[in-house]
């Protein structure tokens, strides 16, 4: 009986020490995921999220003034419509949601437990779901201008929240 019990954990052991492969939902993993994230210092060059797109495209747009008296918490990084938009990091997916000033958003738990947002997407990439790992590259969706960036051309807001400090400028982070 112990033995029965002993074999049918040795593949349980040794799956914990890898994430599952992306875009599969994970379940008992997650606690451990989540702990091996906390200990994963977030660090510079992150991947630029927009396939071909390089740091030498993108301008520091941190802080520009938005409408309502808000201040852009992010970076825009803009390519043509449906251009792959990519993982900067390892993580897990917290949401696939929308919302009015974002459109289609995915948020991702990386890194010492940053949030990473992606936002104005055209569409999803298909079967991503809540609680799925990524790695640095994996595909989350594409390139649009949903949500309050309807009247402007197609390009992709990313944001990056550190646990208890807020949004921070994720240019230097993108920064080779
Ligand atoms: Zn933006």
């Amino acid at each position: 009986m112990f033995k029965i019990f002993g074999w049918a954990f040795i593949p349980l052991l040794l799956s914990a020490c890898q994430p599952p492969p992306a875009t599969q939902a994970t379940t008992w993993q997650t606690p451990y995921l989540y702990w091996q994230l906390k200990r994963t210092p977030l660090q510079a060059p992150l991947l630029v999220p927009v396939e071909q797109v390089t740091f030498a495209q993108i301008n520091d747009t941190w802080g520009a003034v938005r409408s309502a008296g808000r201040r852009h918490e992010g970076v825009d990084i803009f390519a043509k419509r449906g251009t792959a938009v990519l993982s900067s990091t390892q993580g897990i997916v917290r949401e696939v949601g929308s919302n009015t000033l974002g459109g289609k958003v995915i948020w991702i738990t990386g890194p010492e437990l940053s949030s990473h947002y992606y936002a104005h997407l055209d569409a999803y990439a298909e079967h991503i779901q809540a609680g799925d790992w990524v790695e640095v590259g994996t595909l989350l969706g594409y390139v649009g201008n949903s949500g309050n960036a309807k009247n402007t051309p197609p390009h992709l807001h990313y944001g990056i929240y550190l646990q208890g400090q807020g949004a921070v400028n994720p240019y230097p982070y993108l920064k080779p």
